[in-house]
């Protein structure tokens, strides 16, 4: 599948600033992020993140049926990575996070990560600078995904 460049949609941003948080024990790690983003002001921003959590929920899109089925992964893992956004849905900062999760055999778990409670937890967070970068339904795919204004 070849890509066309009307079905890729490009916004330009400048990075303003950078943020290094460090997690503590048992706060979960989207809505710590999501928190951060409101209290300073993160409108648009990428993200990694390393550590371990000790309990984790990830989701699957079926892309047939639109739905997100869920795992709960109740082990303590390594947060062997963690990328993830922040963009605005319904006009406040929003946080989409994917995850890589490893047992102590080294065996991966990986997917949207809906929830994570940490054990610790090192985030490094860059806020982008430009348009507003909004969540709207997006009627295809059935997801909330970036619309150009
Ligand atoms: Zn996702």
């Amino acid at each position: 599948m070849k890509a066309r460049h009307d079905s890729i949609c490009v916004f330009e941003f400048g990075a303003s600033k950078e943020l290094v948080l460090r997690l503590k024990d048992d706060v979960d790690l989207v809505q710590s992020i999501t928190e951060i983003a409101k209290t300073k002001g993160v409108k648009a921003g990428t993200f990694t993140a390393i550590g371990a959590l000790k309990r984790a929920k990830l989701g699957y899109y079926d892309q047939r049926s639109h739905e997100y089925r869920e795992t709960t992964i109740e082990a303590a893992m390594e947060l062997a990575s963690c990328t993830g956004n922040v963009s605005l849905k319904g006009g406040e900062p929003f946080v989409h996070a994917h995850a890589v999760l490893s047992d102590e055999k080294g065996n991966t778990r990986a997917g949207h990560l809906l929830e994570g409670s940490v054990f610790a937890a090192e985030v490094h967070l860059t806020q982008l600078e430009g348009p507003a970068l909004e969540r709207k339904y997006d009627k295809a795919t059935e997801l909330m995904l970036w619309v150009p204004e």
